[in-house]
């Protein structure tokens, strides 16, 4: 299920453009638009589930997917020597779109610091 005024869902459904590093019917994964690496997208569930922490456990296998695709689209998009996943969870956890969202960030440093 999606949301009508959710931004993510509205990217998902190609209402707003994103720069597309991988789409399947399940899982969009597009450019973060104010990045914080020479890497950085953000890997996103195309049915909306507000956070880490609204997930439920039918959603183990999607979550295990999405984690798995970190790994083969920081490769493709050139974070070939390391990267980082944050999932921002709930306002205390710095999280300011209500659509679970992982975030890889990667490329030649310095930008961890
Ligand atoms: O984890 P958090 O919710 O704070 O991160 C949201 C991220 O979504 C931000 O890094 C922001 O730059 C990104 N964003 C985006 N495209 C939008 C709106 C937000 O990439 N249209």
């Amino acid at each position: 299920m999606q949301l009508d005024d959710c931004l993510f869902c509205r990217i998902a459904r190609g209402e707003i453009p994103a720069a597309k590093v991988y789409e399947d019917d399940e899982v969009l994964a597009f450019k973060d638009i104010h990045p914080k690496a020479p890497v950085h997208f953000l890997i996103i569930p195309k049915k909306h589930i507000q956070s880490l922490a609204h997930a439920e456990p039918e959603d183990n296998a999607l979550l295990g997917k999405m984690l798995g695709l970190t790994r083969k689209l920081a490769m493709q998009e050139g974070a070939v020597n390391g990267f980082r996943v944050i999932i921002n969870t709930g306002r205390d956890g710095g999280q300011e779109v209500d659509h679970l969202h992982i975030h890889v960030l990667g490329g030649p440093q310095p930008w961890t610091k």
